[in-house]
């Protein structure tokens, strides 16, 4: 059998000054974790093949793209969160894609120079650009972070020695008067991509990329129901890894690839054709997202015979489960549209966040799960404290419950199996 490879594209990543000796290791050894982690799981829906070539392609055609983007002038921004507006990269005919780092292989590039005891999302995604190692990274003409929280918005005044960085403030309330600011902010934000775009965004555009964006939003509510019949269609790692794709990919095409496959899923519920046992322990996630290629939970817990059929995270729900109003039409409307769908998002960086308490409840109700692992990186304040109100609120419902801080390292994965194994025991007895 031939060997997945990620395919290399070595003078494309000179030209985009890499350190493309260190960058090829990396390569490899994400490959041969694909192949292991993805490609052994049996009986996967063919739609699958699409996303298989966009791993293959993860550091070759998709930055050609970026690439032949920015020759044209069209902006490619790189973003680090759910609240910036993609909309408004989209009307300007740019291109936005997630810099958030999953690895642990550019975290010793960023603990070079921020401090250790911060949070691995931050730190590997730093790292990237400090070590050369990333073509996105490469390729973007600016990058826009947001004041969500402390490890981010500091970690943004060094990354922009390195690549111009903006700043969106994100308000830790909601109240009327952080509305008010937040909608200016995004003013600011269009007015930002219209310079580097060196065109303005007209009312025909911004509505055509909402339309874009609810569009793809929808075909991954799709991907979320279907995942919620028992038993589930497709195993949660491969709904993890195509949530993890639609940070980078282009949204037309990546929408139809997963009503696609969809479409796939719907026929195998028809002909009772399930990936996991049919008796499988379901399980939601919730918590911190988990950016490419973070599939340490999903392993262990699919690698223990259970099922992963919902993430209530960045990477999950949060991204996708609302919607923008299309009935609008001025700008002024669209643009206070976008500011009201994106306050839904209920991040732990808010206070109060009763909001998300419910959601999780709610979600698992949905998913038919029949426990909770509610995870957070290590050092995530917001997210750690958080997790007492949603322990709390399990206890009360009786949902089965469990807390994982982790990061990046392999060195817990023992220990974090033991737990797994013993949770999802406690919910089969
Ligand atoms: S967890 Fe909060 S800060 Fe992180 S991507 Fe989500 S919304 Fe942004
Ligand atoms: S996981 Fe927490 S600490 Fe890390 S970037 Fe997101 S909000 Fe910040």
């Amino acid at each position: 059998m031939s060997h997945f490879e990620i395919k290399a594209y070595p003078e494309m990543w000179q030209s985009l000054d890499m350190d493309v000796e260190r960058f090829d290791k990396a390569r490899l050894m994400l490959g041969e974790a694909y192949e292991k982690t993805y490609l052994s799981q049996k009986n996967r829906p063919k739609s699958m093949a699409y996303f298989d070539n966009m791993i293959a392609e993860l550091h070759g055609a998709r930055i050609k793209e970026l690439l032949e983007a920015k020759a044209e002038g069209r902006p490619v921004i790189g973003t680090f969160c759910v609240y910036i507006p993609e909309e408004i990269v989209l009307a300007a005919g740019g291109i936005c894609v997630g810099l958030c780092g999953g690895s642990q292989g550019s975290v010793p590039d960023a603990e070079k120079i921020l401090p250790r005891n911060i949070c691995p999302m931050v730190k590997s995604a730093f790292g990237f650009k400090a070590g050369r190692i990333c073509p996105y990274f490469q390729a973007v003409d600016f990058v826009y972070g947001e004041t969500t929280c402390d490890a981010k918005k500091k970690t943004w005044e060094i990354l922009d020695k390195m690549v111009p960085t903006y700043v969106m403030e994100i308000p830790q309330c909601k109240n009327p008067r952080d509305i008010v600011l937040w909608n200016e902010e995004v003013k600011d934000f269009k007015a930002k991509v219209e310079e580097v775009a060196g065109k303005s965004i007209s009312e025909s555009d911004l509505a055509a990329a909402i339309k874009i964006m609810n569009n793809k939003r929808q075909a991954l509510q799709r991907l979320n129901g279907l995942r919620h019949h028992m038993p589930s269609p497709i195993s949660g790692k491969d709904g993890l890894l195509i949530e993890q794709i639609a940070f980078y990919d282009e949204p037309v095409r990546f929408s139809q690839k997963v009503n696609e496959l969809c479409d796939e899923l719907v026929d195998r519920i028809n002909q009772e054709v399930a990936v996991p046992a049919q008796n499988a322990t379901r399980i939601m996630v919730a918590g911190t997202p988990m950016a490419l290629p973070n599939w340490k939970i999903h392993n262990l817990v699919e690698g223990a015979g259970a099922v992963i059929v919902n993430e209530e995270s960045c990477i999950g729900t949060r991204y996708f489960k609302d919607l923008i109003d299309e009935s609008v039409s001025t700008m002024d409307e669209m643009l206070a549209a976008l500011t009201d769908r994106y306050k839904e998002i209920d991040c732990s960086c808010f206070t109060p966040n009763d909001e998300r308490i419910s959601q999780v409840i709610k979600e698992y109700r949905d998913s038919g799960a029949q426990g909770i692992i509610n995870y957070s990186l290590q050092f995530c304040h917001t997210y750690n404290i958080e997790e007492i109100r949603i322990r709390e609120a399990c206890e009360k419902e009786g949902i089965p419950y469990i807390f994982i801080e982790s990061d990046y390292s392999l060195e817990d994965m023992g220990q974090l199996q033991t737990r797994i194994e013993a949770f999802l025991e406690q919910i089969g007895d």
